[in-house]
């Protein structure tokens, strides 16, 4: 038996016509930038997350950036944040000019200490950027308190946590801002790259949708009189599809991005949305069922905190074995994922920060111990049940 580390083939296929229909209307109105698909989709996100604002970007690379961006972060700040993560999240604090510092993981739910966090509080330091690693949510009550006390922002990496809840409430809810990522391979994906910045902060939605688009036009100005005061250019109130001519795009008030989330992207994601509390139960069952069944010692499973709905984007195992244990996996057809081999402060890309091997040993410790398993929700029984035996008869 053969199965991927996630089947995106067996997605398409479970709701082909509608994903068809809904692309196909786009291609009908040929409305490509800023289409109504898109204003749609961010309405329903941010009903979805229980935000006021929601606005999507290009990927979830540049909604980090842009969130820091329009939280006026930049050069000579710092951003704390964890090192067992994807790139993504200190490449958006060093794009801004800022400095990534980075507190270490707890050794049981992977995410950020928040007894180091305040070990590394500078006063320098402008925010702290959790993530809620794998789906499983961070300690938001203690990051939000210790934020308070040193009045610094929380920027929300959930690129991993859609559908995650922490103490009934939604990841993404809690910080200042919270970037989510559409990339394929995340549990609710869209066909290319994709993403979304989430915030009740009025501020943050006017500086983020000024800066997704060159910082032009209606959206621009807005920004522009919320950090210089009054200006008095008349532009037209022209909104919505912005594939055409439109005049306004030509006063540009702030340097910006070009990051806006495809029309085509956002009809998809439309209807994705609808399924995504469906495929997270689904996985949340499987790791059920895999914490139940897996019993072979020489591997440990997935910790989940108590007051938390984890939505397993990945399930994570950890071993003292783990490369032979991948290695016969994949022999019996089973792909896995190493999550992450190099902790980001062991990266090349980030060398100038002056880190060094031995400085935050918990995510040494697990960047050589963990892989993750196939838990997409539209794996079979059949195949849980293979993928349980195989590993038990390790
Ligand atoms: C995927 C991911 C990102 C970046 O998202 P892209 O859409 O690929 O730019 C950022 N942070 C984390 C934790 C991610 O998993």
């Amino acid at each position: 038996m053969n199965i991927p580390l996630i089947d995106l083939k067996a997605q398409y296929k479970e709701i082909k016509n509608e994903i068809d229909e809904a692309v196909s209307k786009v291609f009908s109105n040929c409305n490509f930038i800023m289409g109504e698909e898109v204003s749609e989709f961010e309405k329903s996100f941010a009903e979805y997350i229980g935000v006021k604002h929601a606005i999507s970007v290009g990927n979830g690379t540049d909604a980090l950036t842009i969130a820091l961006n329009a939280l006026n972060i930049g050069k000579d700040d710092e951003v704390i944040t964890t090192p067992f993560t994807f790139i993504a999240t200190a490449e958006s604090i060093a794009a801004v000019g800022a400095t990534p510092v980075f507190a270490d993981v707890d050794r049981y739910t992977f995410n950020i200490d928040v007894k180091k966090i305040e070990e590394k509080i500078t006063k320098r330091t402008k925010a702290i950027m959790p993530v809620h690693i794998f789906g499983q949510p961070c300690n938001m009550a203690e990051i939000m308190r210790l934020a308070k006390a040193y009045k610094i922002k929380v920027i929300e990496d959930a690129c991993q946590a859609v559908g995650s809840e922490y103490m009934g409430k939604k990841i993404g809810s809690f910080g200042d801002a919270a970037c989510f990522s559409f990339f394929p391979t995340k549990n609710l994906s869209c066909a290319g790259d994709g993403g979304i910045i989430t915030t009740d902060d009025d501020n943050v939605a006017i500086m983020a949708k000024a800066l997704r688009a060159h910082g032009s036009g209606g959206s621009g100005k807005a920004a522009y009189k919320l950090v210089n005061g009054n200006i008095n250019y008349e532009l037209s109130d022209k909104t919505g599809d912005n594939t055409i001519y439109n005049p306004d795009k030509y006063y540009n008030f702030l340097i910006g991005y070009n990051s806006r989330l495809d029309t085509l992207q956002a009809a998809i994601l439309n209807v994705k949305l609808k399924y995504i509390d469906k495929w997270n139960e689904k996985r949340i069952a499987t790791a059920e069922y895999y914490n139940k069944n897996l019993t072979n010692k020489a591997v440990i499973l997935p910790f989940k905190a108590s007051n938390a709905k984890h939505a397993y984007h990945m399930y994570i195992l950890q071993s003292d074995d783990r490369n032979e244990i991948v290695s016969m996996l994949n022999k019996s057809g089973i792909s896995t994922g190493v999550y992450y081999p190099i902790p980001l402060h062991l990266q090349k890309a980030l060398k100038y920060l002056n880190y060094k091997s031995g400085d935050l040993p918990i995510s040494e410790y697990l960047a050589d111990r963990t892989f993750a398993i196939p838990i997409y929700p539209e794996l079979t029984k059949e195949q849980i049940d293979y993928i349980v035996s195989t590993i038990n008869s390790i």
